[in-house]
């Protein structure tokens, strides 16, 4: 599928979780930023949106903010979520992986509580949710059934980018932009980029029991997204 129509559909997506969520009283705004660490992970498909919006805002600096980050400790993905579901249904082992730490530092774009991608900000950041604020009381406070359609919902976004990549914001930027690529096409099976992983489809979807029933209306928006 062309890159254009996968952004559209992506950009769908995220409209349909913004009235998901909508509904839920949470303490999550605009401006409020305990969330956002230098662990972001996102697919390339997320990606092309974010160099798009720093190369037309003229926000090039973002790109030196990265330089320097690309040599502090930050989460680097070992298996994507789609790999995940897949192994997991074959009750095999998963890779394993360092729980990402927000110690380690804010994100790199972060800007006086401002994030200057806002409009173009991944899944990952789109999905950060409490009932209280983080800030003051220290914890999130997520709803578990918010949870299970966040890991739906990157299932999908996974899916639409199959033949892409996955891996830490700023792992992704730097590829992208210092090779000027529009577009990762994996050719073969072999990574594209270092910290990058390879995309997959959704074989089986991660959702517990107890929200199958709840999750499907949900589901069924994601499958009536239109193409044309
Ligand atoms: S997850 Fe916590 S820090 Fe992030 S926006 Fe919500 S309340 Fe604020
Ligand atoms: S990209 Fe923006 S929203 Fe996401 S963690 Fe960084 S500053 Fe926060």
């Amino acid at each position: 599928m062309e890159l254009e129509k996968r952004k559209e559909i992506l950009n769908q997506i995220y409209q349909i979780y913004d009235d998901f969520i909508s509904k839920y009283d949470l303490a999550c705004k605009k401006g409020c930023a305990a969330c956002c660490t230098r662990n972001v992970t996102l697919t390339s498909l997320e990606a092309y949106g974010i160099v798009e919006d720093i190369n037309q805002g003229n926000k090039k600096d973002l790109f030196e903010a990265l330089n320097v980050e690309s040599k502090r400790k930050r989460f680097l993905p070992k298996v994507t979520i789609n790999k995940m579901a897949d192994l997991c249904s074959r009750e095999e082992d998963l890779p394993e992986e360092e729980t990402a730490d927000p110690t380690w530092g804010r994100c790199p774009f972060l800007s006086e509580k401002t994030c200057p991608i806002y409009e173009s900000r991944p899944f990952e950041c789109r999905s950060f949710c409490s009932y209280i604020n983080c800030e003051e009381e220290g914890v999130a406070d997520i709803d578990p059934f918010i949870m299970s359609v966040n890991n739906v919902i990157r299932q999908y976004i996974e899916h639409i980018d199959s033949y892409g990549v996955t891996g830490n914001l700023t792992d992704m930027l730097l590829h992208l932009g210092e090779n000027g690529n529009t577009e990762i096409l994996r050719k073969s099976n072999d990574s594209v980029g270092e910290n990058l992983l390879n995309n997959h489809p959704a074989s089986v979807l991660m959702i517990p029991p107890e929200h199958r029933e709840k999750i499907q209306e949900l589901i069924t928006t994601l499958q009536n997204i239109k193409l044309d």
